[in-house]
């Protein structure tokens, strides 16, 4: 710890999701008396970090916003099964962000940079989370045995041929697997699908809360719940964490409350583009079959994993605010889906499926807000929109070099918030 930092003890880190779990644990680690504040239960079900597809996968280095992707998307929102819908009321309010969205993903060579960015953080990401684990005690919680892109056939596989390749520019291996390999892998897919991408060095979290939790707990950090409404400072030095039931003082904060995230930075004039990509997922408890790993069907856009709570079915993104209320048809899509993606779920009582909804944390370019914030002191760790889980504990320690002034490894302008100041 250097002299400047020495004076600097008190970390509060504001959200407690898997982001913030991981970054209180890497300051408690680094030697600062941490405090976590959050205005609801830690892992509990109002964050994305509860219900999420559980992926850890090195190949989720693809945004969503890709050239050509425009001439894609009247398909996507006319088909009322489909991954996609918006609600066109709010679309005024998200004109916007989707220029911005459309813009990122705009030519070849933005796509390259963005790959890059997304492969620095998330490529090691599954060696972490089973070395994190370990570290908190709760080693069963994550699961290496690959994760499978199941595709109708090989002409699906070829039509995303270009983003296979930009993962293998990034080092990612995997096998292809024929009918044949494909059904010995995973015998309870459906016949109709004839070809597989299996990539061995991918995970999964076996229950996403109780892992936030597990992680708090290791991190020894101070709990306290409330609800942040600001930030105190003087001369442009964090001084507190403002919330509902008044001030906690602090050193440092960092800011890792998902959704909550940009209407805090607000507060201190950093106006950051984010967005609700809201998702749900269905969980089927005591399925007749299980999954031997985590698996993506092409057509239906979803993670299915085996959980603690059953088989989950996790996606679709619905553009729309924040706090909407859910439209559960948009789960019932995904349990459609399922059922259609493993035949033997016919018989299952739908009825008893749960059904979840959260937020996915995104901003416009689909890399997360890494770094520091226009305040001395303050630090921002949000923004992780569908990589947020994978990317967590790589996130946390990046702060943690940050804070204390150590070398970060890997290249963090591109995470920086004033990229969007620049953009306008
Ligand atoms: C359907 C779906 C599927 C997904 N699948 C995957 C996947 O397979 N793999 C993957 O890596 N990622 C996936 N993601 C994305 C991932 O879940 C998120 O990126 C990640 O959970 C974000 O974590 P977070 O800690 O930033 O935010 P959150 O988990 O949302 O946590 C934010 C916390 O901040 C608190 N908070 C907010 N505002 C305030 C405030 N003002 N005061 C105090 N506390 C506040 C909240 O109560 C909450 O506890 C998925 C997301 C969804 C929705």
């Amino acid at each position: 710890m250097t002299a400047q930092t020495e004076k600097r003890r008190r970390v509060a880190v504001i959200g407690a999701g898997i982001v913030g779990a991981c970054t209180a644990l890497e300051m408690a680690r680094a030697g600062f008396n941490v405090t976590v504040i959050d205005a609801s239960q830690p892992g509990g079900e109002q964050a994305a970090s509860y219900g999420n597809g559980a992926f850890i996968s090195p190949a989720s280095i693809i945004p969503m916003s890709v050239p050509g992707l425009w001439r894609k998307v009247p398909a996507y929102l006319l088909d009322k099964a489909g991954p996609l819908t918006i609600n066109w009321t709010s679309l005024p309010r998200l004109a916007p962000w989707l220029v911005r969205f459309l813009r990122a993903g705009w030519t070849e060579e933005r796509l390259r940079r963005t790959v890059s960015s997304l492969d620095s953080l998330l490529h090691d990401g599954p060696d972490r989370h089973l070395a994190l684990a370990q570290t908190v005690g709760a080693p069963s919680l994550i699961q290496r045995n690959g994760i499978l892109y199941a595709y109708p056939n090989r002409a699906a596989y070829l039509s995303e041929a270009p983003f296979w390749a930009l993962r293998r520019q990034a080092g990612l291996q995997w096998r292809e697997l024929d009918a044949e390999a494909l059904h010995a892998e995973e015998p309870a897919l459906a016949p109709c699908y004839s070809f597989g991408v299996l990539v061995e060095s991918g995970a999964q979290c076996l229950d996403p809360g109780a892992y936030v939790r597990a992680i708090l707990a290791a991190s020894g950090a101070t709990m306290k719940q409330a609800r942040v409404t600001g930030l105190a400072h003087e001369a442009r030095s964090v001084i507190a964490v403002e919330t509902e039931f008044g001030p906690v003082p602090t050193d440092i904060a960092v800011l890792t409350a998902g959704m909550g995230s940009a209407k805090i930075a607000r507060t201190i004039g950093d106006n950051i583009p984010l967005e609700a990509e809201r998702g749900y997922h269905v969980e089927l408890p005591d399925p007749p079959i299980r999954l031997r790993r985590p698996v993506m069907p092409s057509d239906g856009k979803m993670a299915n994993t085996m959980t603690a709570g059953g088989l989950r079915a996790a996606g679709q993104v619905e553009l729309s605010s924040a706090d909407a209320a859910p439209d559960w048809r948009r789960a019932d899509i995904l349990l459609q889906h399922l059922t259609r993606t493993y035949p033997a779920l016919a018989s299952v009582d739908q009825g008893k499926a749960r059904r979840w909804q959260g937020n996915r944390p995104s901003t416009p370019d689909g890399l997360p807000v890494i770094g520091a914030a226009s305040l001395s002191g303050l630090w921002y760790g949000f923004g992780h929109g569908h990589l947020g889980l994978n990317a967590a504990p790589h996130t946390a320690a990046l702060l943690a070099d940050l804070v204390l002034g150590r070398p970060t490894g890997i290249d963090i302008a591109p995470f920086s918030h004033k990229r969007f100041a620049r953009a306008g």
